[in-house]
Order: structure tokens, then C-alpha cells, then sequence
């Protein structure tokens, strides 16, 4: 078994707690009479051998400093590895700890994450690294009710930092692993999972090699991600093959699905209030260099943003920047004094002023 001698010393076991319910799912998952240690085993030696073999060299591998592992977990929800590389590198450049993040202007914060999508990450990333700063004296917290008690961090980023940054053995689900243990250790999992997500994470507890949390946890993410896919994964050349529960049925199951058409998808993003955000994030970040800390007001900021900007869709506008600066993406300052707003149709919004925080 190809495994990395470097864990061998007593790690502390921090596990995600079982609830009585958590423990009668796990002994009423189907087929789970032969869910037993050496079945266990044999799936953690193929498992952890497969990522000795594939696993990718990158760089948030390579460090254990929290700050890093928070960044990478951020960046890498909802969007894939190649695409996360440059961000997480560049973002790194500009802010290099969690008090070079915590320090900076805002603006700069979304401007450094801009092209990733979903800005609320950056604003909620620079939350969690001020709470760290000043609340925790820039440590970062090691174990997992503690990193849970961060703003913006959940159970799923709370055990990704225990385990990749402090090498702790912590059981967590995503989506990868998730897919994993319920295809190796209940069944097919299309078009729905037949067993809920508590169930999964006792599966994935029992399931945790002692002393290899680290190596376990990377190595499901790495064979969900490459390996066994959501649509097609490799059965035929599986070194799991003959543990798991899914397969052969799996393949018939998602050929099926690939022959059924699927509904097409509408662009329903565009023109949304998504849309519009991300719209007026971009037009706030690239407004020249002296409007940037005064602000553009709604009648300006309106035609940047969408091509038939009319004074009618001024509270329109004006609402949906309310919703961003509620989300701390944007800073309002009224430039017409209190007496004076909200005269004629949009007239106050009209003279709001707005700017990146
Ligand atoms: S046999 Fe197929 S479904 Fe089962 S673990 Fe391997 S790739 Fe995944």
C-alpha cells in the first residue's frame, strides 16, 4: 500500500458526532449487513493506493497553514481546480496571511477576486479572516467546533481545515466524496441518493483510516474528481470495482440517462438580479480612478449596466444595490441631504451615490 510514512504519530480523532438517529441510519443503509471492518480496509489500502498513484500536484497540497487551506476551500466551491489555480495563486500574491486580508480595503478584496464568480466568497473570506485577526488573535483555531464557531464557515470548510491544515482525522462530506461512499458503500446514486447525508457522514466516520485523515479525505476528493465522476465513471478499469455497491448497475443507470434528452437549458441567468449584481460589481470595479472612492450615482451607474437603463428602473436599480450592500458589496452615501430624498419618481435614489465598500 503506497501510503506516505510521514502520519504515523497519535493524532488526535476529532470526529463529526453520531446522534442516535445518525447511528440507526447507518444500521438500516441497505445492504449494510456486510459493512464490516475488513470490507473497510480492503476499500481504504485500494483507495488510498489509486491516490498514491494519481493524485495531482497542487499547490494547497503542498502547505498546512490554515490561511491557505481557508482560501483554496472558498475558491474551490462551485468552481473547478484548473480554473481556481490562477485566482488562488494571485490572491495569495496580494494577501499573503490572514492580516494582510483583513487589512485591506474591501474594494481591493473583490477586485483581486474578480472573474471567479459568487463575490459574496471574497466578502464573507475577508469576514472570517478580521474575526480571526481580532478575535482570535490570528490563529486560526485547530479543532472543529471551534472553526465552526467562524463567521462564515461551515461544517464541510470547518473539517477541510482540521484535516488539511492540522492533519487531524476528522470525517467531512462535498460532493465528491459524497458520491464516493454512497456508490462504494450503499449503491447507485442516480437519480437520487437513497439514504440521506447523515447517514453518508457516519459511513465516511467509519470509514476514516486512523492516523490518515489527511490522505483519506484527499484521496476521496481526488477520485471522485477524477475517477468516478458523476456521469461517467471508469468501472471498467475501477480498482474498486469489485467493492463496490453501484456497480454494475451504475452503468445502466447513467446510460440512460445520457439517452434521454435533457431539457435544455435556459440562459435564465441573464437578466436576473444575479445577472445585474455581478453587472454592477463589474461596473463599480472598473469606474476610473477618481469616481472609484466618490461613488457613481444610480442615473450614471444605470446605462453601464444595462443598455435601456430608463429613469423608471431607478428603484429597480436601486433596490438591487441595497441587496448588495446588505451583503457588503457595495457602500451607499447619500449625496442629497435627508429633507431632500425621495421626491419625484426616483429623485432620491436617483442622487444615492454608490461605490465599492
Ligand atoms: S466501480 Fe464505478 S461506481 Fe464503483 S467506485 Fe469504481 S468508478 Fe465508482
Amino acid at each position: 500500500m503506497a501510503v506516505r510514512p510521514r502520519l504515523r504519530r497519535q493524532f488526535c480523532r476529532t470526529l463529526v458526532r453520531m446522534t442516535s438517529e445518525d447511528s440507526l441510519a447507518a444500521q438500516t443503509a441497505p445492504g449494510n449487513e456486510d459493512l464490516d471492518s475488513p470490507r473497510f480496509a480492503r476499500v481504504q489500502g485500494k483507495l488510498l493506493h489509486w491516490f498514491g498513484g494519481n493524485r495531482r500536484d497542487l499547490p494547497w497540497r503542498r502547505s498546512r497553514d490554515p490561511y491557505q487551506i481557508l482560501v483554496s476551500e472558498v475558491m474551490l466551491q462551485q468552481t473547478q481546480v484548473d480554473r481556481v489555480l490562477p485566482y488562488y495563486r494571485a490572491f495569495l500574491d496580494r494577501f499573503p496571511t490572514a492580516a494582510a486580508l483583513a487589512a485591506a480595503p474591501t474594494a481591493d478584496v473583490i477586485r483581486t477576486w474578480s472573474g471567479l464568480g459568487y463575490n459574496r466568497r471574497a466578502v464573507n473570506l475577508q469576514r472570517t479572516a478580521r474575526y480571526v485577526v481580532d478575535e482570535e488573535d490570528g490563529v486560526f483555531p485547530r479543532d472543529v467546533d471551534a472553526l465552526r464557531r467562524l463567521p462564515g464557515i461551515g461544517p464541510y470548510t470547518a473539517g477541510a481545515i482540521a484535516c488539511f491544515a492540522f492533519e487531524q482525522d476528522v470525517a467531512f462530506i462535498d460532493t465528491n466524496m459524497r458520491r464516493v461512499l454512497h456508490r462504494l458503500f450503499v449503491g447507485v446514486d442516480v437519480p437520487a441518493p437513497q439514504v440521506p447525508d447523515r447517514t453518508v457522514i457516519a459511513i465516511a466516520e467509519r470509514a476514516l483510516p486512523p492516523g490518515l485523515g489527511w490522505d483519506w479525505n484527499q484521496g476521496l476528493i481526488e477520485f471522485g474528481a477524477l475517477h468516478c465522476t458523476s456521469r461517467k465513471p471508469a468501472c471498467v478499469v475501477c480498482p474498486l470495482q469489485p467493492e463496490c455497491r453501484a456497480f454494475p448497475a451504475i452503468q445502466g443507470v447513467l446510460a440512460a440517462a445520457r439517452a434521454t434528452p435533457r431539457p435544455r437549458r435556459e440562459p435564465a441567468f441573464a437578466g436576473s438580479n444575479r445577472f445585474y449584481r455581478g453587472r454592477i460589481i463589474a461596473a463599480l470595479r472598473d469606474l476610473p480612478g477618481g469616481v472609484q472612492s466618490s461613488g457613481i450615482d444610480l442615473r450614471s451607474l444605470g446605462p453601464l449596466v444595462r443598455p435601456d437603463f430608463r429613469d423608471e428602473h431607478v428603484p429597480w436599480l436601486s433596490s438591487v444595490i441595497d441587496g448588495l450592500a446588505r451583503d457588503g458589496l457595495a457602500r451607499i452615501a447619500e449625496e442629497c441631504p435627508p429633507y431632500d430624498a425621495g421626491t419625484g419618481e426616483g429623485g432620491g435614489s436617483a442622487r444615492v451615490k454608490v461605490r465599492l465598500p
